[in-house]
């Protein structure tokens, strides 16, 4: 994985969440306490104005760097949870990783998630969309699919994992003091993570598409 395509994934989960701000920010007011398009703006905010300094580091360091800006400028419970996804791909993640090691630092990342939300799946949280994407993510590689080929996948699972939150009871969060009142409501962390892979795999596409 090269810097340049953190930093222009930066860019692009960016202006995504900016165009997303009114479906995220109604989920977490529905069943949350309303900040967490807040948080996921503020957190991409500082992670644009770190670019420059991100754009000299490796990759490694890099996603290093990013795990400890969220933990230090992100509030709520998606910060902390964020950031020990990017702190443990960073430390999974070889210097010549292939394909395949992004998606098992990818797959490390999200269990990181879980170890420190004592969360897993069907739980109505943003595990429900990263851990399908991590776990397709792996089997396409394994099955000898084209970075394009994940990438164009890759949304389609995620898509599905944000509706699979719908009919769900919270268990984790602070939705899950709400018990049955969370049916019938998506959970906003699932649709920022939802918004952000298809971010990057846009970008994904766009860089192979121009590659051939
Ligand atoms: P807070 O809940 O502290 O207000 P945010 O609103 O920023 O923080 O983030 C809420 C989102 O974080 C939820 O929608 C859910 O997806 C995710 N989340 C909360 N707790 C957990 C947990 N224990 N494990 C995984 N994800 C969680
Ligand atoms: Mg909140």
């Amino acid at each position: 994985m090269q810097t340049s395509f953190i930093v222009q994934a930066i860019q692009s989960v960016y202006q995504d969440v900016l165009t997303h701000e009114a479906d995220i920010e109604k989920l977490d007011r529905e069943i949350g306490d309303g900040d967490h398009y807040i948080n996921l703006k503020r957190g991409c905010q500082t992670l644009q104005q770190l670019c420059p300094e991100l754009a000299e580091l490796t990759a490694q360091q890099a996603l290093q760097k990013i795990g400890m800006t969220l933990l230090s400028s992100v509030g709520g419970a998606s910060g902390p949870l964020l950031a020990s996804f990017f702190i443990t791909m960073a430390k999974t993640l070889q210097p010549t990783a292939s394909q395949k090691d992004i998606a098992l630092a990818f797959a490390e990342g999200v269990a990181a998630i879980g170890q420190r939300g004592k969360s897993g799946l069907g739980e109505k949280t943003m595990l429900d969309v990263l851990i399908p994407v991590a776990e397709q993510f792996k089997q396409m590689v394994s099955d000898g699919h084209s970075a394009l080929e994940i990438a164009q996948q890759l949304p389609h699972v995620a898509a599905e994992g944000l509706e699979s939150t719908r009919p769900l009871l919270a268990t984790k969060g602070r939705a899950a003091g709400l018990g049955e009142r969370a049916i019938g409501h998506l959970d906003a962390g699932a649709k920022s993570c939802e918004v952000i892979i298809n971010s990057v795999c846009r970008l994904v596409i766009a860089q192979q598409n121009s590659e051939q």
